[in-house]
């Protein structure tokens, strides 16, 4: 590999070993694909996700070869993860909070800062170790690993940006999404500082509003940057670059994109009318579709292949229908949903199968919309008859969906989804404007239990004007639901463009960067205060020693009726996915009546035999109907008339039983119909995973830093 790269270099003139590229190491036997010749190189560095491709990448490759402009993806968080490890790749979501993906690359971003350094590992150590942060010895060891991956990260920085000047591209960009921004501008930086020439471009979530303006106010070597979605404007922005270089004007300058020229008149420079921010893609079904290859080109020439099951993403709409939950910054300042016919959805699917040969899909959307989703099952469903042609695909859904729409997923292939729960009581549900109850939560629990697709999601707290009585509430239930998925419990977070951030006083809130940013960035607090994605609640500065004062981040700190839920939600998730056999509470009709199969550990007896009226009035809750409506329906429905003493006892010897459960004035029939089905394995995650996990070839020994894990990250 490497020689071939050096004769495909040679050939254009250009010396990679002049570059200070070492052709003989074992490091650059792993480089990628050189490409001959290119206008354009985009990168995605590290952290970004390794088992699929980048969606902004491959919209933006695709914008660019359709206006005619030679364009080349770098998947250098390929290459990275190549080098060091897949376990260790993943390893600083272990610490997002802590900026720790910027902190690695901090040294190549912005220069040695060595008692900043210190603190900032202090308080990593005493994050992400706890209690045996106060061992020397294990302090130091973590310590240890720490500089040594960070060292790495700076290696890998001058390297990659080497590889590009050599791939001869006078335009440099880098997508900057989730945990990439450290690594991004450090990237762009040592290009700059090798090749002043060149023009460096930056993008992507974490560019979005004020975090974009001050990206480019605060680092001079990034020319250009793009707030919003940039499919539209990337091939004119490029194509006036090429005339104008870095002295675009400001009259020239598309809607979204920071140029030289604004940094000129400082901070004044950053002042245009709102829908001049940012860049938005007014036709989601026209521009060509997302053009992935050169992800495709780095697996195979990194080894990879198989070592990843791809998931392909697909977008089927962008923006939220719903949109109002307090706590979502997901969709930045435009909320708007705007979405797809369904033929151009399968248009892609088609598309992405034939090119990769992969029937795996990712649905990004936040939530598909409704019409969307019934479409796409109905004919996904109709398709499924031959199982060797099934796609498999995963999405996002919310609660409120009925159990036909549960089982069109199931028959879709979409037997994986996340689910929007994030409470299991309607008052906290009412106070984050979710939009839905508590008891929709538990019916799309069963319904998707009962048609075998497998259920994550997230229960929050820590939200402001919550009361800690309705954890501990929610906590004495849960038992009754050990057959359904587990959630897992989390703190909540305060990200920018949520209505937290919106309007902090409206909750009392005195929101400020993590305390862990200022050692990580080096800039003022007001450049933070724009850069900054997360927020916390009135932080205490981290001290000299690494003692940090955080709402929600330390056990410590949490509320007792909190801990009570956490290890009410522990013990769930114990007994779903460990147990030797899972949880079972279902129902199946037979001669003698309806019968009831219990394994639950709150199981007050193994088998039911419920007859007649009892079976009828059980069969009619598992729709949740209001208590004050069961008489009638049952009266309605089967011509059955039950007297109110009657049906109290009904009622509450089902409850005693723990068959079924009250709720937001409900009664829910628990029990899932027919034979618990089998679930899918988390290994066959249509969204892709790493399915043979690789050590690194440099240094393995640092992989030890992926079993440092803090549980409230
Ligand atoms: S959390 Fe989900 S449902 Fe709520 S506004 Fe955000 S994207 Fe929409």
């Amino acid at each position: 590999m490497g020689i071939s790269i050096m004769k495909q270099d040679l050939e254009r003139g250009l010396s990679m070993q002049a570059l200070g590229i070492d052709v003989t190491s074992q490091q650059n036997d792993l480089i990628g694909p050189l490409p001959s010749s290119t206008d354009v190189c985009l990168v995605s560095m590290p952290f970004a996700p390794l088992p699929r491709p980048l969606p902004a990448l491959g919209l933006l490759e695709a914008a660019l070869k359709a206006a005619g402009i030679r364009v080349t993806g770098c998947y250098f968080n390929l290459w990275f993860a190549r080098l060091y490890g897949s376990r260790y790749h993943d390893w600083p979501y272990k610490a997002l909070k802590f900026y720790l993906a910027d902190w690695l690359f901090g040294a190549a971003a912005f220069g040695p800062a060595p008692d900043k350094d210190e603190t900032y590992l202090r308080a990593l150590t005493r994050y992400l170790l706890g209690a045996r942060a106060e061992e020397p010895a294990q302090a130091e060891a973590f310590h240890a690993l720490c500089v040594q991956y960070r060292q790495r990260a700076t290696d890998f920085t001058e390297q990659a940006a080497r590889y590009l000047i050599a791939s001869g591209a006078r335009v440099i960009g880098c997508s900057s999404n989730f945990q990439q921004h450290g690594a991004s501008l450090a990237l762009l930086r040592a290009v700059k500082r090798l090749a002043p020439e060149r023009i460096t471009l930056l993008g992507g979530a974490n560019c979005e509003g004020p975090m974009g303006a001050a990206t480019h106010r605060c680092f001079p070597w990034v020319d250009y940057v793009v707030s919003g979605e940039g499919e539209e404007v990337i091939a004119p922005l490029v194509k006036v670059i090429t005339v104008h270089g870095r002295d675009l004007p400001l009259t020239e300058l598309p809607a979204g994109v920071w140029a030289p020229a604004n940094r000129q008149a400082g901070k004044a420079g950053y002042e245009r009318p709102h829908q001049e921010r940012f860049a938005s893609c007014t036709q989601l079904d026209k521009g060509p579709i997302a053009d992935y290859q050169s992800y495709f080109d780095w697996l195979g020439h990194l080894g990879l292949r198989q070592h990843i099951r791809i998931g392909i993403p697909i977008e089927g709409s962008r923006g939220c229908w719903w949109g109002r939950c307090a706590f979502c910054g997901l969709n930045g300042e435009r909320l708007r949903q705007r979405t797809k016919p369904l033929s151009r959805v399968l248009e892609e699917m088609d598309a992405f199968e034939q090119r990769h040969q992969c029937r795996d899909f990712e649905l990004l959307d936040n939530v598909p919309p409704p019409r969307l989703l019934r479409e796409l099952t109905q004919y996904l469903g109709e398709q499924v008859g031959e199982q060797a042609t099934r796609r498999r695909l995963f999405c996002e859904v919310r609660a409120g969906m009925n159990r036909e729409q549960i089982r069109a997923l199931a028959l879709a292939g979409i037997h994986y989804v996340q689910a929007g729960v994030e409470g299991l009581h309607s008052d906290l549900l009412a106070l984050m404007n979710k939009g839905t109850q508590a008891w929709q939560n538990v019916q799309l629990l069963k319904w998707t239990r009962e048609f075998g697709i497998l259920c994550t999601y997230n229960l929050l707290w820590g939200m402001p004007g919550a009361q800690d009585r309705w954890y501990a509430e929610t906590a004495a239930w849960l038992p009754a639901i050990e057959h359904l998925a587990p959630g897992v419990l989390l703190g909540l977070r305060f990200d920018r463009f949520s209505d937290y951030h919106r309007n902090p006083q409206a909750y009392g809130l005195r929101l400020q960067p993590h305390p862990s940013m200022p050692l990580v960035y080096p800039l003022a607090d007001d450049d933070l205060a724009e850069l900054s994605y997360f927020f916390e609640d009135a932080p205490v500065p981290i001290s000299a020693d690494g003692h940090f004062d955080l709402k929600g981040v330390g056990a410590e700190k949490i509320p007792p009726e909190v801990m009570t839920l956490l290890q009410a939600t522990q013990h769930w998730v114990e007994r779903f996915f460990r147990s030797r056999l899972q949880p079972i509470l279902a129902r199946s009709d037979s001669e003698r009546g309806l019968e009831l199969l219990d394994t639950r550990q709150c199981a007050v007896q193994r088998l039911h035999l419920l007859h007649d009226q009892e079976a009828q009035l059980y069969r009619l809750i598992d729709a949740a109907p209001p208590i004050e409506r069961v008489q009638a329906k049952l009266a309605q429905k089967q011509g059955l008339i039950l007297k109110d003493a009657e049906f109290d006892r009904m009622r509450a010897e089902l409850i005693d039983a723990r068959l079924a459960i009250e709720l937001d004035g409900r009664l829910i029939g628990l029990a899932i119909r027919g034979e618990q089905p089998a679930l899918p394995s988390h290994k066959d995650f249509p969204g892709g995973r790493v399915i043979r996990p690789w050590r690194g070839v440099t240094n393995p020994g640092v992989e030890r830093l992926a079993g440092y894990n803090q549980p409230w990250c």
